[in-house]
């Protein structure tokens, strides 16, 4: 439940309140959420607390009604910490709450939005499956009518968050041959999530597989109560989601470039720190560089996303960008540790395949760079 005291703070003052937890919660604690193999509860209890599941939510619904740009300010803030602490309220703030927000019905928008701005209710974002990956309008599960209620049956996989989610937001055929979204208890009969064995980058907050078969819900389970707007219901998730993922990139590269400063400034090799060394200063200044054009990129979409609609090919952009680069400054600052950057349990490693998995989900970076490309005439004309 948030903290009543939350709700009175200006957003400057909350905005304290993130850098402070960030620095002094779960910054100190990422070694021992890595050796746990989770995050650990009492810190998800925190994020509840200080209202993080609620930032996109407007205040009529219990959330904490921060503005876009907000969002990503605030963002910039808790993802200096390891990613996998965001992936835990991830699902829940972008790509779920944003589409029960607009496409839900009254009944759902009631249930739900509530429960979700407290943290009480996880929700996950099941649409991938084996053969509908980038080309997510493949989808197979399929969704019959049967009197009152569905019955759904497929196999999603890569779902954040399924393994812990109370309800799971799921995409199906219907018998119109359309995409359509159900809202699915996790504990509903006919529904299992499995963890992978092992992941390569945010191992603490595994990915899951999730089997459907013969999962009745009642036709109330429909969002929007109409059928075939799977993929315009996915679609303002997603750009929403993309912004934070961005912003996230953002906050990764800034700790990684600021650890990688500090060890510059201590090691001295030749007589001198390595950060002395013109190579090194080169690195440094031009992940610099690259880092503040990411960060102006996310923060003007934010700006245009709050003035009405997404601006979702700059937002596609601002994404590619800031992810491509949130890699190579890992890779730099991987470069300026040296062996550290390769033997044991420094956070600059453990980011760099956090952040490489970035590239991958929200849209893969080619997939991005062919939709711009074949956006050019309409985005420069
Ligand atoms: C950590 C993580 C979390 C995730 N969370 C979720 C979630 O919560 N919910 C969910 O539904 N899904 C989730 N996903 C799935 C994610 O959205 C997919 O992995 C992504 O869409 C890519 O699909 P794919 O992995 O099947 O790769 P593929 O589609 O097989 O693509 C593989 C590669 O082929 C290239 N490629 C593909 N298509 C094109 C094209 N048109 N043009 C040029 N190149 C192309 C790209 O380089 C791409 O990386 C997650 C994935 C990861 C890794």
């Amino acid at each position: 439940m948030i903290d009543p005291q939350i709700r009175t703070l200006h957003f400057e003052a909350y905005r304290q309140v993130i850098r402070n937890f960030t620095d002094n919660e779960l910054i100190p604690r990422e070694n021992e959420m890595v050796s746990a193999g989770e995050v650990p509860a009492d810190l998800v209890q925190r994020m509840a607390e200080l209202g993080l599941f609620a930032i996109t939510l407007p205040v009529r619904v219990g959330g904490l009604g921060w503005t876009v740009e907000q969002q990503v300010m605030l963002t910039f803030e808790f993802t200096r910490s390891s990613a996998v602490y965001r992936s835990r309220f991830s699902t829940s703030i972008g790509l779920a709450s944003q589409i029960l927000l607009e496409y839900g019905t009254d009944a759902q928008r009631e249930k739900y939005l509530k429960p979700m701005a407290e943290g009480e209710c996880v929700m996950a974002f099941a649409l991938t499956e084996e053969h509908a990956g980038s080309d997510a309008s493949a989808v197979r599960t399929t969704a019959i009518r049967d009197g009152d209620d569905y019955v759904i049956d497929g196999e999603k996989r890569y779902i954040t968050n399924a393994a812990w989610a109370d309800v799971l937001i799921v995409f199906a055929r219907t018998e119109d041959g359309e995409i359509s979204s159900f809202l699915v208890d996790r504990e509903t009969p006919g529904v299992e999530t499995r963890l992978p064995e092992l992941m390569n980058g945010h191992a603490e907050g595994p990915v899951a597989e999730v089997s459907l078969r013969g999962v009745r819900v009642g036709a109330d389970r429909l969002i929007g109560g109409a059928t075939g707007l799977g993929m315009v219901h996915a679609m303002r998730g997603i750009n929403q989601a993309r912004t934070h993922v961005a912003a996230t990139a953002v906050g990764q590269a800034t700790r990684m470039l600021t650890e990688a400063m500090e060890y510059a400034g201590k090691r001295e090799q030749f007589g001198q720190p390595l950060a002395e060394f013109g190579a090194v200063q080169s690195m440094l200044g031009r992940s610099y560089a690259e880092l503040e054009a990411g960060r102006a990129m996310i923060l003007d979409c934010a700006r245009e996303f709050d003035r009405g609609t997404p601006p979702r090919h700059r937002i596609a952009a601002a994404k590619l960008y800031c992810t491509e680069m949130a890699s190579v400054v890992g890779d730099r600052a991987v470069q300026v540790l040296g062996g550290v950057g390769i033997v044991g349990n420094h956070p600059v490693p453990r980011m760099w395949r956090d952040v490489r998995a970035l590239r991958i989900y929200e849209g893969a970076s080619q997939v991005h760079e062919r939709n711009l490309a074949r956006a050019l005439p309409t985005l420069l004309g």
